[in-house]
């Protein structure tokens, strides 16, 4: 038997329509649909594996953007070439950021979501409090302050020292706080972080 080629698997995952196509794949964490490659290495994003079927090789440091604002959209005519700084004006000028803030809640953004965070976990601000402040749902908002969602958001380090308890009981996001202490420690303090965000 024959295995499938990364091509064939692609269009066994995708639905065109007259508008978007979409991936009925899995998608990551930020709603770009992905395909698995080798055992132990990282999933290929689909969009960009899409642009290559397509157009061929997608040179260094360049990225595979959406006109669409659909990350899960692998339409050819619906993407196109970007450096890194593209994207990231092409993100400002759609009024969002590519992360979280799309699609856990609208109205959260990364800003507020460590805002609450600190509010909740130092301040000792109930939920419910913060929810009706922000207009965001209670679990919504739990979910972000848990760090269950808004993952790339690292924890601010006073918030981690207050969350020693909570971390102990929750191996996935022990996983997460791990991974976000290391950024922390690459990015410095949490506004050095938040200003490359910029
Ligand atoms: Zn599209």
């Amino acid at each position: 038997m024959k295995t499938k080629t990364i091509e064939e698997r692609f269009w066994a995952m995708v639905r065109k329509s007259d508008g978007c196509w979409a991936w009925t794949g899995s998608l990551n964490g930020k709603g770009y649909g992905q395909i698995a490659t080798k055992r132990g290495s990282r999933p290929l994003l689909s969009h960009r594996l899409s642009w290559e079927i397509h157009f061929g090789p997608i040179s260094n440091g360049m990225c595979v953007c959406h006109k669409c604002d659909n990350p899960s959209c692998v339409r050819p005519d619906h993407l196109f070439l970007g450096t890194i700084t593209d994207n990231d004006k092409d993100r400002d000028e759609k009024g969002r950021t590519e992360k979280g803030d799309r699609h856990h809640n609208a109205t959260l953004t990364a800003a507020l979501v460590i805002e609450c965070r600190r509010r909740y976990w130092i301040d000792g601000v109930l939920l419910r409090q913060l929810s009706s402040e922000m207009g965001v749902t209670v679990g919504a908002l739990g979910q972000a302050i848990r760090g269950e969602t808004w993952q790339h958001v690292p924890f601010d380090p006073e918030c981690l020292a207050a969350m020693t308890r909570w971390k102990d009981i929750h191996p996935l996001t022990r996983k997460v706080l791990r991974r976000n202490e290391r950024e922390l420690n690459a990015a410095g303090t949490i506004h050095e972080w938040e200003a490359a965000l910029q």
